[in-house]
Parts: structure tokens; sequence; C-alpha cells
């Protein structure tokens, strides 16, 4: 089967909001069998003959994470458990983890949504796609194994960590495409230039996916750079099934999210009203071919714009702005609004320094202050005044960006912490916040 869609991924706008509003309306119904949309629709006087153009979604209320959290583990599904076939989960370290439920259907929507995005970026049957996701409750693994297999592409399914190993399969299998998280990207690509491999020439990648967390233009690029491939976003969270909500197209300029998946709103997150194209809001998503556990009007947390106008590769499924963070990655020091994007976005474009770098914020005296230590890039200078230089150049572009001056100390190559997982790049030590 062929994974360009086109009269899916080209439908008019006309004929996609006759197709999102037959599926919404299914959807509402399908809902009203779950414990908690049964006494979400019974509280707020919906019924679901009540939703009769798009339009009326914006009536019924917000699904948040506090209610997946309260509706643990199975108060959301909407169909009998004998129905289901595979749960999966986001990290609970504030309280009770998420919970999604699929049916056998669901994961093969899931499945094709995946090749879909797959097939936009140029991978075929003949490639070799090795996933350096952690597997297990986390979605980017088995997402992207069933989206892989589907398209027909060999997998390699090594999982998340292990450096030394995962080189050594994109070498001796020929792996031609690789999903990864942006900071384990670049971290994969110094470790091959110290033992010695040019990822250019002594290996066959030409397509990396990158997402699940955010990253900047330049740290894009720096991939890119680095590992000689085309680099392309892709954003996904477990509560929308995980890859594949959104992802690039060849363009690399905004993410296509499908909107025979998912109704796409953006909202202030203050007064919860819609925002236009290309204003950052919050995204709310509503799932519309879900059958296990649909999700009404879900408040993402995450920070993004729909770019206005036509995208040149054809599609018509809106396009969202790469991801600003999530609304609670913002940093407020001294009364400034920022988030670590920002910093990100500087730092990476100075070939002198690492990828790897921490924001602490601490307390000192009576003031709340920014630190920043970023690694070098290995193959700069000691030379003290050449460092002072740099450090002087650094700040006063951070100082442009965020309004304040943060302490910004140059440290060696390898000397901050890597991770595997989402890379934790503030920590907040602050007395009062
Ligand atoms: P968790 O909430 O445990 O991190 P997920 O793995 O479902 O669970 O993470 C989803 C979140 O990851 C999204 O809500 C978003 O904040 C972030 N994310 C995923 N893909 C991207 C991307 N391409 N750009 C920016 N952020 C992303
Ligand atoms: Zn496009």
């Amino acid at each position: 089967m062929e994974y360009w869609q086109k009269e899916l991924e080209t439908i008019s706008r006309e004929n996609l909001e006759k197709f999102q509003l037959e599926k919404l309306q299914q959807t509402i119904r399908q809902a009203a069998n779950s414990p908690f949309y049964k006494q979400r629709f019974k509280e707020s006087g919906i019924t679901p003959s009540d939703i009769r153009s798009l339009e009326d979604l914006k009536n019924i209320p917000f699904t948040t994470k506090e209610d997946l959290r309260n509706s643990y583990p199975y108060g959301m599904a909407a169909i009998p458990l004998r129905k289901c076939v595979r749960i999966h989960s986001s990290s609970g370290t504030t309280g009770n983890p998420t919970v999604v439920l699929h049916s056998a259907k669901d994961l093969d929507q899931w499945a094709n949504q995946v090749a879909r995005c797959m097939y936009m970026v140029g991978l075929r049957d003949t490639d070799i796609f090795q996933n350096t996701s952690g597997y297990g409750m986390f979605t980017g693994g088995l997402g992207f194994q069933y989206g892989a297999e589907r398209l027909g592409a060999l997998t390699v399914p090594a999982a998340a960590g292990n450096t030394k190993r995962q080189i050594k399969f994109i070498k001796d299998f020929g792996t031609t495409c690789l999903h990864i998280i942006p900071s384990y990207a670049t971290r994969l690509a110094e470790v091959m230039y110290e033992m010695g491999i040019d990822p250019r020439k002594d290996t066959k990648l030409h397509t990396v996916c990158i997402g699940a967390e955010p990253h900047s233009e330049e740290q894009r690029r720096r991939i890119e750079e680095l590992l000689g491939v085309k680099a392309y976003n892709c954003f996904g969270m477990s509560e929308m099934n995980g890859p594949g909500v959104a992802f690039e197209c060849p363009e690399q300029n905004g993410l296509h999210i499908w909107e025979d998946y998912t109704i796409v709103e953006i909202i202030d997150p203050v007064t919860l009203q819609p925002v236009p194209d290309g204003q950052v809001g919050e995204l709310v998503l509503t799932t519309i071919n879900r059958e296990a556990m649909p999700l009404l009007r879900y408040r993402t947390r995450d920070l993004t714009c729909i770019l206005p106008g036509d995208c040149p590769c054809g599609r018509t499924h809106k396009r969202l702005a790469r991801f600003k963070g999530r609304s609670d990655d913002m940093i407020i020091l001294k009364g400034v609004n920022l988030f670590p994007i920002q910093i990100e976005k500087i730092l990476m474009n100075f070939k002198e320094l690492g990828s790897n770098y921490l924001i602490t914020l601490e307390t000192v005296g009576n003031s709340d202050e920014m630190f920043i230590d970023v690694e070098l890039s290995e193959l700069f200078t000691d030379d003290y005044s050449v460092l002072q230089r740099l450090t002087k150049e650094i700040t006063r572009q951070l100082k442009d960006e965020l309004l304040l001056t943060p302490r910004l100390k140059l440290v060696a190559k390898g000397s901050l912490p890597t991770q595997d997982g989402k890379a934790v790049r503030v920590k907040d030590l602050r007395k009062t916040i």
C-alpha cells in the first residue's frame, strides 16, 4: 500500500469539515459511553444531538490532564475492557499517571497515521529504520515501530540508551533513518566523531525524525550538519496516541496536523478564548477517530500557533509552528517571562559551543539569578582571553534576547550530565518561586 493518501491529505477545506463533523458526532456518541463523559455531559446539560456543527464543539467543556488523572485507570474507557488491547501511560511523577486505552482498530489507525508521516518525508520500504526510543509504556517506541512496519521498512527496535551499540547497529545494518530525541541526536553524533566515525561518510543515514521535546531551528540545523541528514520535526503525545499527531513535510516549514484524526484549536490559556492563526496559544485537540478512549477538547498545555497560508507541498491540513514549550516550562525571572528554547537558539549559533547546556535558577542574596553552564565543543581552544571574549559575546546576545543578564560559564566538553531520555534543561533552586 502507498502511504501517500492523496485524497485525504489534499482534501478541500469544505470536504474536510464535512468529514470532521460526521466523525465528531460519532466520537461524541462514543464518548458518552465512558463514565467520565457521561457525567460531564450530564453536568453541562449536553446531549450528543446538540452537536450539529463544528462550531458547536465550543460548547463542550475542556478535558484536562487533571481529569485524566482523576479517572485513573479506566474512567475514560468508552468500550468494554475486553475490547481494549493495549494501555499506554505517561510518567506519574506527580500523582497518578495518565492512562490511554486502545482497541485493535485504534492501533491500526495509529500505525497508518505514523506510516503516512514517514512516507511524507520520503521514507519507503527500502529504508532501514532504527528506533532509539524507549519501548514499553512510552509511546515513541511501539508507536514508531508499528508505523515503520506498516510502511514496510526494515525495522531495528534498538530502544533507548547504549550509544556504542546504537552506532554499531547503524554501521552494520546500514541504518538509513533514525527516530531520536534531539538532545540525544547531537550526543550520538558527538560520540561517533570521538570514535573516529564520520556519520556523513561512514554511514548510510539520510533522514532522522526528531521529536518528543522542544528544540530550536538552530538545533535542527546542527543535527543535520553533524549527521549529514535531513531532520524532520515530529510531534506527538501519549494522550493523542503518541507520535504521528503532527509532522513536518519536506518543506520543513511547520508540522502538518492530521485533521482527519484530530480537530485542532488554539486558545489563549488565560481567557480560554480562541486566538487567530499566527498567534501563539495553547494547543487543544479533539480525537475524531478513536473508539476506546475519545478525548474532547483536550488541553495539551503545549504552546504553538497555526501558520497562516497554504503549504507548497499541496497538503491542506493545517500547519503548526515549532513548539515553544509547555505552558509549565515558562520561566519567570525578575518579572520577565521566557522559555528555555530562546536560550538554546542563541547557544546553537556558536560553532565554539557543544550541544549540552544547563540553566540553573538560584537565589543569591536577595535576588534570583540565572546561571547558564554550556559545554564547549571539542575542537575549541583553552586560551583564556579567547574564552573571555566569547563569554562576553554570548552574554551580550543572550541579554538582547532575554532582557536580563544571565551568568554564563563555559565548561569543558563532557562535564555536564547527559541523559538518554528527554533532556532536563532547567534546575530551579530558587528559595521563593
Ligand atoms: P510526558 O508527558 O510523560 O512527557 P509524552 O511522551 O506523551 O509524555 O510527551 C508529550 C509531550 O512532549 C508533548 O505534550 C510536548 O510537550 C512534548 N513534545 C513532543 N514532541 C514534541 C516536539 N516535536 N516539539 C516540542 N515538544 C514536543
Ligand atoms: Zn507541507
